[in-house]
């Protein structure tokens, strides 16, 4: 993929630096709050698109989460490198092209080009690192590979035993049960015959009439979807990196996966904490491609929404909570964002120090965003004689919360 060039972001005062808390973040394999605390870089991997459909809030309200955390590292001076990856090569890409008639390869390009343009609007921090599965075939069928007897074959297709790894189902912490319960509805194939277990899952694709597949030791065929981003992760971020990232609903079977067959085949740990953003919602159930039932980014930008409203308005819900999308949110970040354009416009103002440390405090808190919201609030609400305080607040919220005023 080309280079993808993100906004500048601030960076904070080094004297605020050593004032701030230790990052805490919510870390799905241990059901608890854990200290992120890397030295000197922090290494991030988060899952991308499937590059068929535009972005929905959804999916922006999950990079966006990550764009916080990113933003807590950096204001910690801290080097932070950044991986995501694109499914340029899946199913529901293939059927969607074959659906419409159009060349799949000139979908994914269109859709990958309009997601960049949406977190960019929305003042996201680009990867250094947006690696495409079409471009990383030879580091799946390396990894698999690597995968030894743990890899078996069904007819032509290539399937890990997720038995060769004793930890598994250690990151979502379900069991067996209620993994099957949701593996068929999450892309698995629980029922296919000739597997050693329902949940082992496919590594390697042998070709069906009319997709694309690529030649390989393994044999023609295209990359499975998990261990795509366990070779990409590894590639680029090495193994026991700091946190792997996505919506909830890729804790399983998706981060599951792709952990085991990192462990498998590195014999070390794929991330130290796994973080996961709630659901977005619209009419009463999630909001999603096969509903239909999306408000998409795109759609408001041409609509003239300013991006930095709809930032807002994602940022007033905690990630974690699973939330539903009303017109209102849209009204009220709308609202809030006039308030703080007007209160930075003033010549003089209350001090930022203080609003400076009630952010970094909430935010550290495992990225408090609505906590941080109220702080500017009442600071907009103060009056004061310092000068310097508009300067510094609208540098504090662009670099915090990647607002710009
Ligand atoms: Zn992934």
């Amino acid at each position: 993929m080309r280079a993808w060039t993100g906004p500048e972001i601030p960076t904070i005062d080094p004297a605020a630096r050593d004032e701030m808390p230790t990052l805490r973040l919510h870390d799905t394999r241990s059901g608890s709050l854990v200290d992120s605390a890397p030295e000197g870089t922090a290494r991030l991997y988060v899952c991308g698109i499937t590059p068929y459909d535009a972005t929905h809030l959804g999916h922006a309200a999950t990079y966006l989460t990550f764009d916080l955390l990113q933003r807590q590292w950096l204001a910690r001076g801290l080097d932070v490198v950044y991986t995501q990856n694109v499914t340029d090569v899946d199913d529901p890409l293939l059927e969607r092209a074959e659906a419409t008639g159009e060349d799949w390869q000139a979908l994914a390009e269109r859709e990958t080009e309009l997601f960049r343009t949406d977190m960019t609007a929305l003042r996201m921090r680009a990867p250094q690192h947006y690696v495409g599965a079409v471009e990383s075939i030879d580091l799946v069928t390396d990894l698999v590979a690597r995968l030894g007897e743990s890899v078996y074959r069904v007819d032509d297709d290539l399937y890990f035993d997720v038995h060769a790894d004793a930890a598994f189902g250690s990151v979502s912490n379900l069991d067996e049960e209620a993994m099957r319960a949701v593996f068929g509805e999450r892309g698995g194939d629980p029922d296919r015959a000739g597997k050693r277990d329902p949940l082992d899952c496919l590594v390697w694709q042998a070709p069906r009439p009319g997709e694309p597949s690529w030649e390989s030791p393994l044999g023609p065929g295209r990359p499975g979807w998990h261990i795509e981003c366990a070779a990409i992760a590894l590639q680029h971020l090495g193994t026991d990196f700091d946190v792997q990232g996505g919506g909830s609903d890729l804790a399983f079977p998706h981060h599951e996966m792709s952990a085991s067959e990192a462990r498998v085949a590195t014999g070390e740990e794929f991330a130290r904490a796994f973080v996961h953003a709630g659901m977005v919602g619209l009419d009463g159930e999630k909001m999603s491609k096969s509903k239909g039932n999306l408000v998409l980014v795109s759609a408001l930008r041409e609509a003239g929404t300013d991006p930095m409203a709809v930032r807002l308005a994602l940022l007033a819900h905690h990630y974690r909570s699973d939330w539903e999308w009303f017109d209102t949110d849209l009204t009220q970040a709308k609202d809030r964002l006039r308030r703080w354009r007007t209160a930075v416009e003033r010549p003089t103002g209350a001090p930022a120090g203080a609003l400076v440390a009630d952010l970094a405090a909430a935010l550290s808190d495992d990225l408090d965003a609505p906590r941080a919201l109220e702080a500017v609030d009442a600071w907009t609400a103060l009056d004061g004689t310092d000068a310097e305080a508009s300067q510094e607040v609208r540098a504090a919220v662009d670099a915090l919360l990647g607002v710009a005023l």
